[in-house]
């Protein structure tokens, strides 16, 4: 289990066979698999463990069916062999899911264009979990989903998580094999000595001498055999190569699901533009998403939904939603990341460029970037062979083999909490005294926004909820009084920044 964080000083005393930059999926996708391998490995993360795009992904462990449509098998394959694996082994944080995707009269794809590519996508898959849906079966199982334009829907599954759940999942597994993790430490540059080593200066943000009132953060240089620059977007800040990657950002909406009651996933593709776009139940409420737009703003800013990307999602809904009419009011929070992906420098529609990985290295840095959610432990030996740790013959019986998991039942999954009616009953808040004790929580937003979805599934972030926490996480964490308002403070500046609807 990840425990209590380590101290970095203490980490500096160690030569690491590998040092994994990065605590997204990706980065603790290498731990875990490293740690498995016996490697002696240390994962360092700048902000929380996965505070970037691994917490604000659109939640699915899927092969994803444009993968198909761009003609990309060998993507669509492994996604789906790999979604296969993490529900088989991760029961309660991988689960099936029903999606519907509805089909417009007169407009390609039709059904049978569809049955076909969804019979190829099982087969892909290894299952058969397909099925037509005449207008009518449309209308009692989505009964506010105008279907007047429609012929009707095909049916079929993929899986959904609680991506941030994952990663936290994957990083308990990847400490309890002998792997080590700390959050809030940011690498400042790499460098090479003459025998071959790599240095990192490593600043640890969260060990201030005060946290109140501030103070130097500690810096420490640590050593290691091997560097894996796993930081998704960030990645071309420390791979010393040029630019490779195009940042794209994703939009999602949360709202009620007593305005948009959903039950099965559905996929409605934009009839202005053909993008589809999510409507999905998750973690009681109901997600919409996403958008897909180049990435401009500075990149140490939390990303945000614009208000151009909220208009455009709200308007698609209420296109096929007519008598519902989801406005700003209904909002809960919004939630926007940033898809790494390796440009093909042909620069174009962002929807249009291939959502694979790429792994390269230069002056002992291996670079690893881009990809899926879904695909994170074939990433993650990719990585570890370009590195030298495995060759291809043990990269294709691992990846055959598939994952290998601690049974652990205490460890939560995220999924299955109706958090609207939080503090109503014991369960929550006991996951909370857990996540507290062993997930090396260090601000209030790693447990509201990461740890658990309270500040996404609550409005104003859960704001007026948050006394009901105070006692618990004060003593559990140490904090005092001055501690907690400053925690307070920075949370719901978050929260105002990042997660709400912003104004034209
Ligand atoms: C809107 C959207 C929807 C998506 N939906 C899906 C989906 O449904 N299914 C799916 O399979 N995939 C999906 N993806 C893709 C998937 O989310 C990403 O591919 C994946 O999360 C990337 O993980 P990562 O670990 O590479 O990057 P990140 O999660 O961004 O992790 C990189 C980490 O590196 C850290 N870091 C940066 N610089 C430093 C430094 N100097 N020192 C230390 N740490 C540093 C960052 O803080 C960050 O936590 C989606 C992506 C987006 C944007």
């Amino acid at each position: 289990m990840l425990g209590s964080r380590p101290d970095l000083v203490k980490l500096a005393d160690t030569r690491w066979d590998l040092i994994v930059i990065g605590g997204g999926i990706t980065g603790a996708g290498i731990l875990h698999q490293a740690a498995q391998l016996g490697i002696k490995a240390l994962l360092v993360e700048k902000h929380d463990f996965s505070y970037g795009t691994s917490s604000r992904s659109s939640k699915m462990v899927h092969g994803g069916l444009r993968y198909l449509k761009q003609g990309d098998i060998r993507l669509t394959r492994e996604s789906l062999q790999e979604r296969e694996h993490l529900l088989r082994h991760l029961p309660g944080l991988v689960v099936r899911q029903s999606y519907l995707f509805p089909l417009r009269r007169g407009q390609f794809p039709g059904r049978w264009a569809m049955t076909v590519a969804l019979w190829f996508y099982d087969l892909l898959a290894g299952v058969r979990d397909h099925r037509w849906v005449s207008a009518d079966d449309l209308a009692q199982r989505v009964p506010a989903l105008d279907t007047r334009a429609l012929t009707g829907a095909m049916r079929y599954t993929d899986a959904l998580t609680d991506d941030s759940r994952l990663v936290m999942r994957i990083l308990h597994d990847a400490v309890e094999e002998g792997g080590r993790a700390i959050n809030y430490c940011g690498v400042n540059d790499v460098s090479r000595r003459s025998n071959g080593d790599l240095t990192l200066s490593v600043t640890d943000h969260a060990a201030k001498a005060d946290p109140v009132r501030g103070g130097t953060p500690v810096t420490a240089t640590l050593v290691a055999r091997r560097v894996i620059n796993a930081t998704g977007a960030w990645a071309d800040q420390l791979s010393g190569t040029p630019a490779r990657v195009r940042p794209q950002r994703g939009s999602h909406l949360f709202v009620p699901a007593q305005r948009l009651p959903l039950s099965e996933c559905l996929t409605l593709v934009n009839p202005r533009d053909g993008r589809p776009v999510f409507v999905f139940p998750w973690e009681g409420e109901t997600c919409i998403g996403t958008t897909d737009l180049d990435h401009r703003d500075d990149p140490d800013r939390e990303p945000r939904a614009t208000r151009k990307e909220i208009d455009y999602l709200l308007e698609l809904v209420n296109g096929f939603f007519p008598d519902v009419q989801l406005t700003d009011a209904d909002i809960l929070s919004t939630m926007a990341g940033v898809r790494p992906i390796i440009a093909s420098g042909k620069g174009g529609d962002p929807s249009s460029e291939r959502r694979d990985h790429a792994v390269w290295s230069h002056d002992g840095v291996i670079t690893v970037s881009g990809g899926k959610l879904t695909t994170f432990r074939v990433i993650a030996l990719d990585a570890l062979a370009v590195a030298g740790f495995i060759d291809r013959h043990r990269h294709r019986a691992l990846r055959r083999a598939g994952p290998r998991f601690a049974q652990n039942s205490a460890i939560p999954t995220g999924l299955g909490h109706p958090l609207r009616r939080w503090p109503e009953g014991d369960a929550l808040l006991a996951e909370i005294d857990w996540v507290l004790q062993h997930e090396m929580v260090q601000h209030l937003d790693d447990l509201m926004l990461r740890r658990t979805r309270l500040g996404n599934m609550l409005p104003r972030g859960g704001e007026e909820r948050l006394p009901v926490l105070a006692k618990l996480v004060c003593e559990r964490l140490g904090w005092d009084q001055s501690r907690w308002e400053v925690e307070v403070q920075r949370y719901l500046d978050i929260i105002q920044d990042s997660y709400s609807v912003q104004e034209a």
